[in-house]
């Protein structure tokens, strides 16, 4: 039979028969993982090597309290979300804690695409309009509400060819990249003046906004941080439009920005939604939703909500856990000073390589900018790749990511040392000297 797996069939060769190639995954030659410890991940052949990518493992792969509390639960009850049980409402209490006043209604979902679904849904119950604006090269997930809405060509090649009457992507506003530069002056109007002739265009057509979405750094452009009050002035024509702000923390959240617990706080913007995902449950599915309760109150007299697994027993357990163990290990803490040695270290290969162009970012998310040279800054995918191929070999995972494909992302685990930063930095500039060679 065909269909049967041999000795001899290469994981990768019994993976391409049945599983759709449109699910890529990383590294032309993939190794097989068959462990995760910390900041680590182990291969098949006992290799280890540092992950310098995976912010999905918040507190580190296999983490001991997270195992302790999946079994626990998982022995006691798991159920549906129907039922009224005390885990989700403890963990409920205890996240809404980190949040603002205004934002004190959470619902459960699993995933980030599902997060921002909904996201999009409270905000055009709320407002009774439909359109969206996003800021251009953005990913928001899957589902066919958020594709519509996320122009990053990376996970949509042919968004830009795409884009929907209803969702207006803003210029990004990144500094080296963009139409405006770090020397122009009040860099942070200029970009935001995209937004208010996007406002004024949908009134033009008798339409109003329903919402803005954004993350408050820009992942998928690669750790982009906007100009100082872009975001600010955004939201305040937002909410002078009548239309409803969506943070979108599914990357960026749960202290990875090491001087704040989330993006927007760090920008200094008030959001009504907010947008919950990957991290949360450090690699369980488990996602959510918060807003206010005059949001939630407009969705609900309109419609019901249920996600069959969201927010279970184990969910909960797992996501207190989380916290619990942010707190306990200090990890915000480690995340600000290890981020801000790393992006230093890292600040310095741009005046060290042609190929490096700029270094975004904030404490453990950044991004390297390569390019082909200085002058020209056009971004090299080639290099990218090539880079990423070679830190491979040389047992550190870091991958390319935004439009052009040109920026070696990095966003660890939040257990990352300064030892593990300067073997990162090391190994990257060993790397680059030998292909700028
Ligand atoms: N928002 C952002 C900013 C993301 O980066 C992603 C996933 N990369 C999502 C939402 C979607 O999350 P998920 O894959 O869990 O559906």
């Amino acid at each position: 039979n065909e269909k049967t797996p041999t000795q001899t069939d290469s994981l990768e060769n019994r993976r391409a028969k049945i599983i759709q190639q449109a699910q890529e995954y990383y590294y032309q030659k993939p190794m097989n993982l068959v462990r995760g410890w910390q900041q680590y991940l182990i291969a098949d052949d006992g290799r280890v090597y540092l992950d310098a990518i995976n912010n999905v493992a918040l507190i580190g792969h296999s983490h001991p309290k997270i195992v302790e509390a999946a079994v626990q639960q998982l022995k006691k009850l798991n159920t549906n979300a129907r039922f009224l049980y005390e885990d989700n409402i403890d963990y409920a209490e205890r996240l809404l804690a980190y949040f603002p006043e205004s934002l004190q209604v959470i619902f459960y979902t699993c995933t980030g695409s599902e997060a921002n679904d909904l996201a999009l849904r409270l905000a055009r119950a709320y407002t009774n309009e439909n359109d969206v604006l996003v800021i251009d090269g953005e990913y928001h997930g899957n589902t066919t509400a958020v594709d519509e809405i996320s122009t990053c060509l990376m996970d949509n090649p042919t968004a830009s060819k795409s884009v929907r009457p209803f969702t207006h992507p803003l210029m990004q506003p990144n500094t080296f990249r963009g139409k405006y530069n770090s020397e122009t002056p009040d860099v942070a109007t200029l970009y935001a003046q995209d937004a208010d002739e996007k406002i004024a265009f949908i009134q033009s057509q008798g339409r109003g906004v329903a919402a803005f979405i954004s993350e408050s750094l820009l992942g998928s452009g690669g750790g982009v941080e906007m100009p100082k009050g872009y975001l600010q002035k955004v939201y305040e024509s937002v909410h002078k439009a009548g239309g409803v702000c969506i943070a979108d923390e599914v990357q960026i959240g749960f202290g990875r920005m090491g001087s704040h617990f989330w993006g927007f706080q760090k920008e200094g913007v008030l959001p009504d939604i907010v947008t919950l995902g990957k991290p949360m449950g450090n690699g369980h599915p488990v996602s959510a939703v918060i807003t206010t309760h005059a949001i939630a109150e407009a969705y609900r007299k309109k419609y019901t909500y249920f996600n069959t697994f969201a927010g279970s027993p184990v969910s909960s357990q797992i996501a207190s856990t989380v916290l619990t163990v942010i707190e306990s290990e200090k990890l915000q803490e480690n995340a600000a000073a290890v981020g801000a040695f790393l992006k230093q270290e890292l600040e310095k290969l741009i005046y060290e390589f042609e190929s490096v162009g700029a270094v975004y970012g904030h404490a453990l998310y950044l991004g390297v900018d390569l390019v082909k040279d200085k002058k020209s800054r056009t971004p090299d995918s080639q290099k990218a790749l090539w880079v990423s191929e070679t830190m491979k070999q040389n047992g550190i995972i870091i991958y390319p990511t935004g439009d052009y494909y040109n920026i070696l992302k990095i966003k660890p685990p939040m257990c990352f040392t300064k030892e593990n930063a300067r073997f990162l930095v090391e190994t990257l500039r060993t790397i680059l000297s030998k292909m700028e060679d």
